[in-house]
């Protein structure tokens, strides 16, 4: 069965309801299935064959769920690249994809030009009109249009998922029509049951858990409706909630959802409509966490995913966000459980499996998971060994089965020979009054190797000293797991899928040490 049945089906369900909705341009689902089966005929009309991979780097358009679908349809895999890439991050993932075709945004134009070399032999196709690249109507030629979508086997390809690459070049996580179909009912059987006609907006890059919870609210026959401007701004974020009575805000970073509740401005829009807002992507501080659920209600879903494994590794629904607060339950502070159809458990260095409230690293096994890396056995193999994805990331489960994620197993810290994780450490930080931000790392240190280190935004206003810092996390954790410096910054830069690059500040105090730029330690294992 190829996914693109989940279209097909909701095309002839509701032919005239709304698909696809960005500022005046509305397409129904009628619309929305006949244009991509258009899109995926010109692709095989471009030269494509089947198994080819055809890949896009838009901001948030209808255009990329029509690509997406028409990919489908044709049997080709689509390889989604994040809008705010450089252009010469975007030419790796196009040639290390070996993309057989480009579509991109015009505001790509300029730097595709100045790095002609890396793009050469790759036909463009660009939603405006620029030297080089086909216009995109030229995909959408009725003549060439497909009758129907092609079949397809549940191991065949259909997306190449890039890894964001902070340890390393980007590697393609390879997605198949079983692991698609899989993440699509898991999402909607476990996390927010999305039903039809309901609106979903889609606020943060569909390259990423956007637009791959666009994919649910296709099955369902829901509206996507995506927001008109790249940047993220929560007065009009909030009023196109209430112009289009959204229910479901497809996905916000941790890091949004602090914007949300720095700019909110009670009662200005009418949000009665919005059911669930779902965040993942890294983790979010309890504090934040509750101030959110105090302040919007009950509607927060988390998801716990990696591109190894999309969006369904655990989670955590709305109705259990509210039943863990309701009891003042610390399970509140963990990635959720298990997804249904998902296997996990957390292992030592020996990929033994530990018993529940030991840290090691989260494996995972099911239909969701990657059956490897685009081109790449090593790292497939060692990703995979045993039959289990080993996620990177240290945590523990509890005897429920509820998920303490603690960290990036690189981002550990090994002082003076104590695990430290630095989101403990983080956690607390954000506890005190003055504190905005912060991020924890390990900086080399000759008495204990590492030293932890925190870099801190104070609120707005507000000054305060390293030693207020220090002392405030001596009121609450263990002194090995103290920072033993504080620096200040204005802001901590972010990714541009929302993530706060803790390894971008970290690297900094790393320069002279070269072995260790990017890495810490590489230790992980039980604490
Ligand atoms: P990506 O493949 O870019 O989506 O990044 C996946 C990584 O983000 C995971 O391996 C985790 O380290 C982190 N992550 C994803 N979801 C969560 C979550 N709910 N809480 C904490 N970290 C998360």
């Amino acid at each position: 069965m190829n996914t693109f049945a989940f279209l097909a089906k909701s095309a002839r369900h509701r032919p005239d309801g709304l698909a696809l909705l960005q500022g005046a341009e509305a397409i129904t689902y009628r619309e929305f299935h006949d244009r991509s089966l258009t899109v995926g005929g010109n692709l095989l009309a471009a030269g494509c064959k089947p198994g080819d991979r055809v890949a896009f780097c838009l901001a948030n358009s209808p255009r990329i769920m029509e690509l997406i679908f028409g990919c489908f349809a044709a049997g080709l895999i689509v390889v989604p690249v994040n809008a705010r890439l450089h252009a010469r991050e975007m030419a790796y993932i196009v040639q290390n994809s070996g993309a057989r075709i480009l579509i991109h945004g015009e505001e790509f134009q300029e730097g595709i030009q100045a790095n002609a070399d890396l793009f050469a032999g790759v036909p463009r196709y660009c939603t405006h009109p620029v030297e080089g690249a086909e216009p995109f109507s030229a995909l959408l030629d009725k003549a060439n249009a497909l009758a129907a979508a092609v079949d397809a086997a549940p191991e065949d390809l259909c997306w190449l998922f890039y890894t964001s690459g902070t340890t390393g070049k980007p590697k393609g996580a390879m997605w198949n029509h079983r692991m698609v179909r899989c993440m699509i009912m898991n999402y909607l059987a476990d996390l927010h049951n999305i039903q039809p006609g309901e609106v979903v907006l889609h606020c943060a890059p569909m390259s990423h858990g956007s637009g791959i919870i666009a994919l649910p609210a296709v099955a369902r026959g829901a509206v996507n409706a995506i927001t008109e401007t790249a940047s993220f701004e929560i007065d009009s974020l909030l009023a196109t909630v209430a112009k289009l009575r959204v229910s479901h805000i497809a996905f916000m970073a941790p890091t949004q959802i602090v914007k949300l509740l720095e700019d909110y401005q009670p009662g200005k829009h009418d949000i009665s409509s919005l059911q669930a807002i779902c965040y993942g992507g890294a983790p979010i501080y309890v504090e934040q966490l509750k101030q959110a659920i105090q302040t919007f209600g009950s509607i927060f879903v988390q998801l716990y995913g990696q591109g190894e494994s999309p969006i369904t590794i655990t989670g955590m629904s709305s109705g259990l966000h509210s039943e863990l607060l309701a009891n003042d339950d610390p399970r509140i502070g963990s990635a959720g459980q298990t997804r249904t159809d998902v296997e996990a458990h957390c292992v030592d260095d020996n990929d033994n499996p530990l018993p529940p409230g030991k840290a090691g690293e989260v494996v995972v096994r099911g239909d969701v998971v990657m059956p490897g890396y685009w081109q790449n056995p090593e790292a497939s193999a060692e990703a995979l060994r045993g039959g289990w994805l080993h996620t990177g990331d240290i945590g523990y489960f509890d005897d429920q089965g509820f998920l303490f994620l603690l960290d990036r197993a690189k981002d550990m810290v090994i002082s003076g020979g104590n695990n430290v994780y630095p989101r403990e450490v983080e956690e607390v930080i954000i506890l005190h009054p003055k504190v905005a931000g912060c991020v924890v790392f390990g900086i080399p240190d000759e008495y204990w190797g590492e030293a932890v280190h925190a870099v801190v935004v104070a609120k707005a206003g507000e000054s305060l000293t390293a030693q207020e810092v220090i002392d405030f996390c001596g009121e609450h954790m263990a002194g090995y797991k103290k920072p033993k410096a504080v620096d200040f910054v204005e802001e901590l830069p972010v990714s541009g899928y929302g993530k706060i690059l803790r390894r971008e500040v970290r690297d900094a105090y790393w320069q002279g040490h070269s072995g260790r730029i990017g890495g810490g330690s590489g230790a992980k294992g039980a604490s």
